[in-house]
């Protein structure tokens, strides 16, 4: 038999959003003022015989507070709760770099930060004068990255890239402009690390986009992509904020297993 790359996948809650669903769509829903809360996850990729691969770093108090968003437990302490040592991660990548996806890289002093051209280019230059296209962003954390860089610890992608064995990358803009989603190979097939290329469930089973992108139709494009990468099943479709994924996934102190094969009733009812 052979055996998958990727061995186990964690999806590690550490925030909520308390929100209704009229904050989630870019278009009238009937159940606009039913609570839709968003959670805030990072993601961890084991393989045998290496160190896990971190997807994306979350935020601490600094950015919660003035968003009113809820620590739940800090991104740290919900890795080490998965059996991970920050100091030994060697390669993180960011999906992104709005703020709830790539603060907190000091946590990881001995990682490289693997980021997209576009995102980078975007978050460090002309369209962040934008006050609104701004607002997702935190100048800080971009920073640091920019600090990182200077100390030949950030790798770029330009695209489609193999990360390595059974971990690919894939461009996917619109959210963001170098936004990318991470697909790994499992026992039970491949599983899509789609970050806000799909934030819920909801906005591919509606096909109604979540109401942040800085380009509409890209972002269209994005969860087709997302959507085809995961051979058309959410089974295998992971969302960036989507408090379901650890109702369907077997989970353990906020902690879900996205390798498993999820509780199939809850995602087929949506
Ligand atoms: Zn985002
Ligand atoms: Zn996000």
């Amino acid at each position: 038999m052979k055996i998958a790359p990727v061995i186990r996948i964690d999806a590690i809650r550490y925030a909520r959003h308390e929100r209704t669903a009229s904050a989630n769509f870019t278009s009238a829903v009937d159940d606009h003022e039913v609570p839709m809360p968003l959670d805030y996850f990072v993601w961890a990729i084991h393989r045998d015989g290496f160190a896990p691969v971190i997807v994306d770093t979350g935020f601490g108090d600094d950015a919660a507070m003035p968003r009113g968003r809820t620590i739940t437990r800090p991104m740290i302490e919900g890795l080490r709760a998965a059996g991970i040592d920050p100091g030994q991660v060697e390669h993180v990548i960011l999906t992104h770099l709005h703020y709830d996806h790539a603060g907190s890289l000091d946590s990881f002093p001995n990682a490289r930060f693997h980021v997209q051209d576009a995102e980078m280019e975007f978050a460090t230059g002309r369209h962040i004068c934008d006050h609104a296209t701004r607002a997702p962003f935190d100048g800080e954390p971009v920073a640091q990255l920019v600090r990182k860089l200077y100390a030949d610890r950030v790798q770029f992608h330009a695209g489609d890239a193999e990360f390595a064995p059974g971990i690919r990358l894939h461009l996917a803009p619109g959210h963001t402009a170098g936004l990318m989603v991470v697909v790994c190979d499992t026992a039970r097939g491949p599983v899509v690390l789609a970050s806000d290329a799909a934030h819920l469930y909801a906005n591919i089973t509606r096909a109604i986009p979540f109401p942040i992108f800085i380009d509409e139709a890209d972002y269209a494009k994005a969860q087709a992509k997302v959507m085809a990468l995961a051979g058309g099943s959410l089974d295998h479709l992971i969302p960036g904020h989507d408090p379901l994924v650890l109702a369907c996934f077997p989970a353990t102190n906020d902690i879900a297993r996205v390798d498993l094969e999820p509780h199939r009733p809850i995602l087929e009812a949506l």
